[in-house]
């Protein structure tokens, strides 16, 4: 399988090109459009109205009721020690080898024909699985009904060739949205343009297909080390250790049939 196109390698014939998101936070203003119009289309319930007390931001992170999370994060600018505001619109990074959907026993999480990673509420049994899962700490359980829940990258719109609502929203095209190796070459580009203009710190985050996750199907443009926006410097997929693990146990298992065959046809003597 190509580490680019997980549909072929979830068995789709011929499937059309990977989307995907690239979100520049160079040009987040934090107006959080995009939180508003993804809950509006997706009818994801409110939750946080109230801000946390130490930013503009108000829920803190991704969770059930969050598939869009613009964080704010105050801090004094590298070199200067000017006060500066990061923003970030985060979302689920649409893995290109998705813990999520490994461990997923009903199927409910599923891989599209655009190799996103979708979540299907009325298959999901909220056994909760997926949550420990995921690197990233995206997907999650909703309190009242247990089932777990995560941005689409609204699928139900792709599949009406319309662009999910979050980018749509986007008033400074922070969140773009489209097939993923146009989105790469366009955030190389982005790099390049903000180095040289002397962002010495800029950097893109899951756009490497050979990261611990294949890459991310949903990845940034960030101002700062990732740890500073809440992301993992290095995540790896959670199940990498899986196949080795059931070979061991296969392995164990037959050992221990061997045995007790051996001892059966012993006593028989
Ligand atoms: S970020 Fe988490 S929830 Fe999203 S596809 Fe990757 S493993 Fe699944
Ligand atoms: S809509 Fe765009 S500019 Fe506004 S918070 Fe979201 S990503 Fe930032």
């Amino acid at each position: 399988m190509s580490t680019l196109d997980p549909a072929a390698g979830a068995g789709y014939d011929d499937p059309p090109a990977r989307v995907g998101f690239f979100t520049d936070t160079s040009v987040c203003i934090g107006c959080k459009a995009c939180e508003v119009a993804c809950k509006e289309w997706n009818g994801v319930p409110a939750r946080g109205r109230e801000l946390l007390g130490s930013s503009y931001d108000n829920t803190g992170g991704l969770g059930a009721d969050t598939w869009r999370h613009v964080a704010f994060i105050e801090q004094r600018r590298p070199g200067t020690g000017d006060l500066r505001w990061l923003m970030s619109s985060d979302v689920c990074k649409h893995c290109t080898r998705a813990a999520c959907l490994d461990v997923c026993p009903t199927g409910a999480l599923f891989r599209t024909e655009l190799g996103t990673v979708v979540v299907q509420e009325d298959v999901c049994n909220g056994c909760g699985y997926c949550i420990p899962a995921c690197p990233y700490g995206v997907i999650d359980q909703r309190r009242d009904d247990g089932r777990a829940w995560k941005c689409t990258l609204c699928y139900d719109r792709l599949r009406d060739h319309a662009e999910p609502a979050c980018s749509q929203a986007c008033p400074t095209n922070s969140i773009q949205f489209g097939p993923l190796d146009e989105l790469r070459a366009r955030a190389a580009g982005r790099l390049e343009q903000l180095h040289e203009l002397g962002v010495d710190d800029a950097r893109l985050y899951g756009h490497d297909p050979d990261d611990g996750v294949g890459g991310a199907g949903a990845f940034f443009l960030l101002l700062d080390r990732p740890e500073v926006y809440g992301l993992p410097p290095d995540p790896v997929v959670t199940t990498r250790d899986l196949p080795k693990m059931w070979a061991a146990a296969a392995a164990a298992a037959l050992t221990l049939v061997g045995s007790a065959v051996a001892a059966f046809a012993g006593g028989r003597r």
